[in-house]
């Protein structure tokens, strides 16, 4: 039976597990190998996910399963994504859908954000957690690889209301040699779909003399879809595979990113402690409307929120944001 949660359409069986190793089948339907088990679950602020422009401040339970459909050579959580899934079930935190939601409720919790690795592989548990999750009031977001199949972008459509999507490179090539993907195609056309009704940001890890190159045609698409789509440029400190490589040049990127910079509203360039480019700034007359520090390695944080109404108080210029600011302790107060 051919499983069609992504682009490898891979065959399974009662046996036979897929690329990603977390579904088969069973009595002629496809079922995860481990519904409600996490490798991780604990609070976060959004902006170090990233997510920039959804709910800025808010503080958000962050979630993970196991195992990724893609074989990234530089994966940076290969100990979560890139390991035989079996092997780290022992370790893994046991928690159904309700009790998940209930502790993040208990935590203060604003929303909930799968991160660790690649929702496409845990879409049931994820799915049954919307349910309780919007019982409780509380958005789902996600960071993915977008190599979902059209069905499956649906799906996740219905589940999460905001997404970081991953464009790791701009050639089919980079996606097969350093992603083990088959195509770039799909990722493609899920990005456009998704912008349609969801929230969406892009991300871009940055591997210096590899996918440098292509940045000024992946803003060209991103800007094709919407100018006011965040992207993050992300100074990638290569891992896994890649320990070898070396690490981008700080100066070198933000030169690249210079011309970039004209053809989006928000373009940032992080992962490096004390960047200067993690700010918001106004797209209308320059005015510095959202401060944020980064503290590096996924360490970003809200300073400064200077919006009324998701509006610049300056020019009045809309700024992209989906929600309103949260504040930290915003449901600790409500309950
Ligand atoms: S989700 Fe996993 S099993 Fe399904 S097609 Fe993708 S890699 Fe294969």
């Amino acid at each position: 039976m051919r499983c069609n949660y992504c682009e490898w359409r891979c065959e399974l069986g009662p046996q036979q597990y897929g690329v990603c190793q977390m579904y088969y089948v069973d009595q002629g339907e496809i079922r995860e190998r481990f519904p409600h088990r996490w490798s991780s679950y604990s609070v976060s602020r959004m902006e170090s996910l990233p997510l920039y422009h959804a709910y800025p401040g808010a503080r958000c339970m962050t979630i993970g399963t196991t195992s990724c459909n893609f074989m990234c050579r530089y994966c940076s959580n290969g100990f979560v994504a890139r390991r035989d899934p079996a092997e780290q079930i022992a370790r893994m935190y046991v928690l159904s859908p309700e009790e998940m939601v209930r502790m993040a409720r208990k935590l203060g919790c604003h929303n909930i954000v799968f991160n660790v690795n690649e929702p496409t592989v845990s879409l049931q548990t994820l799915a049954e957690l919307k349910v309780h999750a919007d019982e409780a009031g509380l958005p789902m977001g996600c960071l993915t690889n977008g190599y979902t199949t059209e069905e499956s972008t649906e799906l996740l459509c219905s589940i999460f209301s905001f997404m970081n999507i991953s464009l790791k490179g701009f050639t089919p090539e980079f996606y097969q040699e350093y992603l083990g993907a088959r195509d770039l195609e799909p990722v493609l056309r899920n990005i456009r779909r998704i912008a349609q009704t969801c929230h969406v940001e892009v991300t871009t890890p940055v591997i210096q003399g590899v996918n440098d190159g292509e940045l000024m045609e992946m803003a060209d698409f991103v800007a094709d879809i919407d100018p006011q789509i965040p992207w993050h440029v992300f100074r990638l400190l290569p891992e896994h595979e890649m320990t070898e490589a070396r690490y981008p040049s700080i100066d070198a990127i933000n030169e690249a990113l210079h011309d970039v910079r004209k053809k989006l509203d928000y373009v940032y360039f992080h992962n490096f402690v004390g960047s200067d480019w993690v700010n918001t700034i106004c797209p209308g007359c320059g005015h510095e409307v959202i401060e944020r520090f980064s503290l590096g390695c996924g360490g970003d944080r809200l300073c400064a929120f200077d919006c009324q109404d998701n509006r610049c108080p300056v020019c009045g210029q809309e700024i992209k944001i989906h929600g309103t600011r949260v504040l930290w302790n915003a449901m600790e107060v409500a309950r």
